[in-house]
């Protein structure tokens, strides 16, 4: 491997417009201590950031002292390197690698959901003795959901016990992956000669099944000079080379079956070994796009083994953007529509996927650009608020310091700088954009379940300890806040115990706040009876008069009990999943469905090879308010009555709600009146699905 000086990586990560192709938007998922931290800080070494390798080789860590979230907060902050930063970026070769922060306990699992979002491509690391783990397959099983093609890392091959083709099999058993080893161990006995797996050989290096070469690392300049040699008939160990032979045989084999370019080589070369290795890379990289396989790698990060190469199949393996299906958009119709596809003339949309409060800088808004280019100084609308907002600086974050671009392009993660209200969650457009409810689809936030009392200290600690819980809000829009309606007092909510733990533990450090946190407890979420219970109201008259002005309209609305789905957030109604695909009118919000399929007759001719005509409701009466005006009047009806329950004011959770009818009065059916007359008939028709006990 050429060295390159580690000032040029950091130099190349610099030049703000690397081609859309080189650039490699990853994160790393993993269960906690499975050697995430500490193969970040070697990746960001060996990319030039770091001048030392921090505390190698410190001790181990006691696995037996409990490690809870906070000590693991707590670790990573003491470590001095911002890898606790939503994302940073830096240069490897000609690309540019933006690594994107993924929480990694079970209680932020919307967290994850909420960076697997915006991911293209991911590393998984798994510990060679622990093998797969409980949150391996959480997290996995959400990439797989969200389509995220893998390549997997097999860390702490130096401890006692590691296992490289067991933990490759339990890839295939437990996550149910189709694995294909491209490097495998390289093991030598302290006498010199090196063994694959012998029982007192200590990991070495790795060999590349590829190019059939050895690795070593030199233990002098932690890891930074490779030293490759050829791994053929003559090499000295030949157990080593056969075994070698037998993993290069399995590849190929593996690809033969999977990919045409391979099978075609080898039955004209009919030789395992003579097909090239950029021919090999070509079809592992087609593959692992299209998620049919995970290329494994090993190595052990801590002692400096195998973390380059790792990086070079980030490169070499993982998508850039453009590799990725288009980014789909919910239009304010209801419509579903791909974005990022217009060229030039592409209009900006961009995800916040993380909010950060910033004692210095204020917050910081983490965006990710799906379409069109961000500026800085621009104007930018928050179709998620509806609100304006102004992008005042744009950063890029890199391990030690940050830097100030003057855009964003396409594909690219950076920082905003100056947004008033943006939350974690929000799409931003271009102030200018007609198309202002345009949303990302793709991050739900489920509301909280558990909540704690917030004590402030004294009387003036009560205003801060309120700030900093919206501020947390911003970042953390599963968090959520409210008053006790009997004690007055301020209570914090959230997804588990720890989640609030967290939160708490952060008001007291990062805010500074004086304050107690009470008892935990349970909120409980408000529902029909039972499942598969379908409460119709077809046709709910409202007329009232407001402020002189008569308002009136009818509706009709069905509501439905869902399944409650094992793995927890999702949810299926009888009537089978039709959330998310296009044109459906059906949209999910927070573990509810919500079915306006609402058309006037040249839409309905239109869209009826989606929905059948049945199921589509055509306004009756008369009115001159447009389809998506009338949508947005109905949903917002159906949003409030979900809201609050009618029996002890929760919110409602596992229900589908769709309008089934409507009725117009000409100028009397103002908007307000729509979503009134809706709210109130889907909050009687939820009351006459209840139980008649309570
Ligand atoms: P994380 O929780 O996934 O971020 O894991 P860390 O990077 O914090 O590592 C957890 C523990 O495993 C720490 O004590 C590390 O020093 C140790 N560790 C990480 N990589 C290796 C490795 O390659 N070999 C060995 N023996 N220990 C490692
Ligand atoms: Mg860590």
């Amino acid at each position: 491997m050429p060295t390159q000086s580690p000032r040029w990586y950091s130099a190349h990560a610099r030049k703000t417009d690397v081609a859309i192709q080189n650039c490699r938007n990853i994160g790393i998922i993993a269960h906690i201590d499975a050697g995430k931290t500490t193969t970040t800080e070697r990746m960001l070494h060996y990319a030039g950031f770091t001048r030392r390798i921090g505390g190698m080789p410190i001790k181990s860590k006691d696995v037996d002292s409990g490690d809870t979230i906070m000590d693991y907060m707590k670790q990573e902050r003491e470590r001095g390197i911002t890898i606790t930063s939503a994302a940073i970026t830096f240069g490897w070769k000609t690309h540019r690698i933006n690594l994107i922060d993924t929480p990694g306990h079970v209680d932020f699992t919307i967290e994850v959901e909420r960076s697997i979002r915006v991911l293209d491509g991911a590393v998984t690391i798994l510990d060679a003795v622990a093998g797969v783990e409980a949150q391996t397959e959480t997290v996995w099983q959400q990439a797989t959901r969200q389509g995220i093609p893998r390549i997997a890392f097999v860390n702490k091959m130096d401890r006692a016990g590691a296992g490289f083709g067991r933990t490759v099999r339990e890839m295939r058993t437990r996550l149910g992956c189709r694995p294909v080893v491209v490097q495998i161990p390289l093991m030598e006995s302290p006498s010199g000669a090196s063994r694959v797996g012998s029982n007192d050989a200590q990991f070495a290096g790795v060999v590349d099944v590829l190019t059939m070469e050895t690795l070593r690392w030199d233990s002098e300049f932690s890891g930074t000079k490779i030293t490759r040699s050829l791994l053929d008939a003559s090499y000295p160990d030949q157990t080593l080379y056969q075994e070698a032979v037998k993993a290069r045989i399995a590849l190929v084999e593996q690809l033969s079956a999977l990919d045409e370019n391979i099978i075609e080589l080898f039955l004209t070369l009919e030789n395992h070994m003579a097909i090239e290795t950029k021919d090999l890379q070509a079809a592992i990289r087609r593959l692992t796009l299209s998620s049919i396989i995970v290329p494994v790698l090993c190595g052990a990060s801590f002692r400096n083994i195998g973390v380059q190469p790792l990086i070079d199949s980030v490169v070499d393996y993982l998508p850039s953007p453009d590799d990725r299906p288009a980014t789909l958009a919910r239009l304010p119709d209801g419509k579903v529509a791909e974005i990022g596809v217009g060229g030039l003339k592409e209009r900006l949309c961009a995800l916040a996927f993380k909010v950060i409060h910033d004692a210095k800088r204020g917050p910081m808004v983490f965006v990710r650009v799906y379409a069109g280019q961000l500026n800085e100084r621009t104007q930018l609308w928050n179709s998620s608020t509806h609100s304006k907002e102004r992008a005042n600086k744009l950063l890029q974050m890199y391990a030690m310091d940050v830097e100030e671009i003057p855009h964003i392009t396409k594909g690219n993660i950076g920082v905003i700088l100056g947004l008033k209200d943006t939350r974690t969650g929000d799409t931003l457009l271009d102030a200018h954009d007609p198309r202002k409810g345009l949303t990302l689809s793709g991050i739900k936030v489920p509301s909280p379940v558990f909540f704690a009392s917030v004590e402030p200290m004294s009387t003036s600690d009560e205003k801060p300890v309120e700030e900093a819980i919206k501020a947390l809000i911003r970042e953390d829009p599963s968090l959520g806040m409210r008053v006790d309606e009997e004690t007055g007092q301020t209570l914090l909510g959230g997804m588990g115990e720890l989640h609030l733990e967290v939160a708490m533990e952060r008001m007291l450090s990062d805010f500074k706040v004086k304050a107690e946190m009470g008892k935990m407890r349970i909120s409980y979420k408000e529902t029909m009876k039972g499942p598969g219970i379908v409460s119709k109201l077809l046709s709910w008259e409202y007329d009232r008069e407001i402020l002189g002005k008569r308002g009136r309209a009818r509706a009709g609305v069905s509501v439905e009990r869902l399944e409650r789905s094992e793995d927890g957030g999702e949810s299926t109604s009888s009537e089978g999943r039709e959330c998310g695909s296009a044109n459906t009118g059906s949209e999910e919000h927070d573990g509810n469905e919500i079915v306006i399929t609402l058309a006037d007759k040249a839409d309905a001719d239109a869209v009826t090879e989606m929905i059948p005509l049945s199921e589509m409701v055509l306004p009756s009466g008369s009115t001159d308010l447009p389809i998506p005006v009338l949508r947005t009047a109905v949903r917002n009806g159906i949003l409030s009555a979900l809201s609050r329950g009618p029996l002890l004011g929760y919110a409602q959770t596992h229900l589908k709600v769709r309008l089934a009818a409507l009725h117009l009065y000409g100028t009397e059916s103002t908007p307000a009146a729509i979503s009134s007359c809706v709210s109130a008939a889907v909050t009687e028709a939820i009351r006459l699905g209840g139980d008649p006990s309570t």
